[in-house]
């Protein structure tokens, strides 16, 4: 076994957790990444990872289900010997009017994003009590800090997250784990290619910045957070959003 630092990300075979799994790559990590659904897209992701002489697990499971949770942190532990840091990005939207939003779309965004960030932590906390360090980075977002009409269910989660943020960094600070939240703003990626033209430019016009932010721009904020820079911070929620919410 080797002497690099671990990272899982769940939700990485593409997106946001894509480009964090090849900047922890960069940063001499090993990689688990951890997928809902089989793509070719995965095994190049692999190859890519390994490109910088770094190991990658590619772990299945739905993060949703505590089960498979487990298992995608046993399966983790098994191929790259522990976790040092945990990256909880798997998410989804169901956009809708709360006038008309079914109870099932209610319920799939909040076991996702909100139980499935519960489910993959608490099978991992007590490995980093046990090796007495560890940090954990969870992707919120600003809508579950200012709200967004039509996202009752994804902001509620995105809220959620952080308030399991704050109570966790307090919990576990004292065993040397460090927990914070990235809220990401308007990212291009899969989740926002599906907003039309006007939609977006619509946004746009909200930032101060102007544009879009990148997968990148999360990446290197989820870097730090997990970095030696950041060692005297916790619990704390940092927006990375070109100015969106202030
Ligand atoms: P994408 O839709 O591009 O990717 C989401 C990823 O999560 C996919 O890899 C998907 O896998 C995975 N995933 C979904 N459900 C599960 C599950 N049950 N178990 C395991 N993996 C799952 O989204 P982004 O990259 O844009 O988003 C990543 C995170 O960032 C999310 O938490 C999102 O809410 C958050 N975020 C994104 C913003 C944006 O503007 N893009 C803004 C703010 C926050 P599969 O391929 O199988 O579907």
């Amino acid at each position: 076994m080797g002497d690099n630092r671990v990272v899982l990300v769940t939700g990485a075979g593409r997106g946001i957790g894509k480009e964090i799994a090849l900047k922890f790559a960069k940063n001499n990590y090993d990689v688990s990444v951890n997928y809902r659904s089989k793509t070719d897209e995965l095994d190049e992701l692999k190859k890519e990872i390994e490109k910088n002489g770094v190991k990658c697990a590619l772990v299945q499971g739905d993060v949703a289900n505590f089960e498979e949770a487990e298992r995608i942190v046993n399966e983790t532990v098994e191929k790259l010997g522990k976790i040092d840091v945990l990256v909880n990005n798997a998410g989804i939207t169901k956009d809708g009017l709360l006038m008309r939003m079914s109870k099932d779309d209610f319920e799939k965004v909040l076991d996702i994003n909100l139980i499935g960030t519960f489910n993959v932590t608490r099978n991992v906390i007590p490995l980093m009590i046990k090796q007495k360090s560890g940090r954990i980075i969870n992707i919120s977002s600003v809508v579950g800090v200012v709200g967004n009409a039509g996202q009752t269910n994804y902001s509620a989660s995105k809220a959620g997250i952080i308030g399991f943020t704050k109570s966790l960094a307090k919990e576990v600070a004292s065993r040397n784990i460090l927990v914070n939240a990235v809220a990401p703003g308007f990212i291009a990626t899969d989740m926002t290619s599906v907003l039309s033209d006007s939609v977006k430019e619509n946004i746009n016009n909200q930032i101060p910045l102007r544009k879009m932010g990148t997968a990148e721009d999360v990446a290197k904020v989820v870097s730090f957070l997990a970095s030696e820079d950041s060692s005297y911070i916790t619990g704390q929620v940092i927006n990375v959003d070109g100015g969106m919410v202030m």
